[in-house]
């Protein structure tokens, strides 16, 4: 069993092109097994074909970022330079082609799907909402757990991104028979959704929902920077984590973004989950070692990894 397990990295993507294999064999000399995440087809098929060239400790979820649902966004980091080596499109969750990629490797989740309205426009939600659902029913067929993404707009207060896709997920778990986890009207859907939400950046109310729900809630290196002053939602992670109990918690870097202190500007990598970690500890006042084998043993039971 390692010691860390970082649920939600990106080292399938561009930024690191140029020492991957470094960047992986760091995370596991130091203890640290590592979960790659597809954003769209070809992240997502790199993600998998990653999973092959170690003989444990990397894995891969297959997914469509919301964002990836309109063609507008294009991050340098993640896709290089446009149409060099992952092309950006407003793609179209097509549910056979990516499950096709589950034969290809180690895959453990279908994700990153949810709500960006960070990034929205009024038609692109919808989008999004379609993806979502597609992606919720191929989990659904797979019984592999959920990586949720979910975003909120920070200066519309009249949306909510984590109400809207909680409010999505009951509705697929409402069309399975009362009490029952794989009776449902649609033959084609074998499992209640189970997950995770990612990065967690809402309410102490939205996390409990979450919890109550069924979901795990994770936490990233944002939770080590000092509180951001005037932030219109007032994102309380030291009373949210006090507040949540710790079988439900889990921790992810989101590599090559938002590294923890002290790497706070550098590229994040999924070695530094460890202060994730041990900033979680701290908040709780509690071991270190504790956490971290509790934090572990929450993936295992989700992840299966
Ligand atoms: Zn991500």
């Amino acid at each position: 069993m390692p010691k860390y397990i970082d649920i939600h990295a990106h080292t399938n993507f561009k930024a690191f092109e140029e020492d991957r294999d470094a960047v992986i064999k760091r995370a596991l000399d130091n203890d640290t097994f590592v979960i790659n995440i597809g954003t769209q087809y070809d992240t997502s098929k790199k993600a998998v074909e990653m999973t092959n060239e170690y003989s444990e400790g990397v894995y891969a979820t297959i997914g469509l970022h919301p964002i990836h649902t309109d063609a507008s966004y294009h991050d340098v980091e993640e896709l290089g330079e446009e149409g060099k080596e992952f092309v950006s499109r407003g793609e179209i969750f097509d549910k056979d082609k990516y499950k096709t990629l589950t034969k290809l490797g180690k895959v453990v989740g279908v994700g990153e799907c949810g709500l960006d309205y960070y990034h929205m426009n009024a038609d692109t939600v919808a989008n999004q909402k379609v993806a979502f659902i597609g992606q919720i029913e191929l989990a659904s067929e797979l019984g592999l757990p959920l990586m949720l993404h979910i975003r909120n707009n920070e200066e519309d207060l009249t949306t909510n991104a984590y109400r809207d896709t909680l409010e999505i997920l009951k509705k697929h778990n409402d069309t399975f028979s009362a009490g029952a986890e794989n009776v449902s009207h649609d033959k084609n859907l074998k499992n209640k959704t189970r997950g995770v939400v990612h990065f967690f950046a809402g309410t102490l109310e939205n996390a409990r929902a979450f919890i109550d729900f069924g979901f795990y809630i994770s936490f990233a290196g944002v939770i080590t920077y000092p509180p951001k002053k005037n932030d219109p939602r007032k994102i309380n992670y030291e009373e949210i984590i006090r507040e949540l109990p710790l079988d439900r918690i889990m921790a992810d870097t989101d590599s090559p973004y938002v590294a923890p202190v002290p790497h706070r500007g550098k590229r994040n990598e999924p070695v530094y989950v460890k202060e994730i970690v041990a900033k979680i500890a701290e908040i709780k006042g509690l071991e270190k070692e504790k956490v971290a084998a509790q934090i572990v043993l929450n993936i295992k039971n989700l992840f299966k990894v």
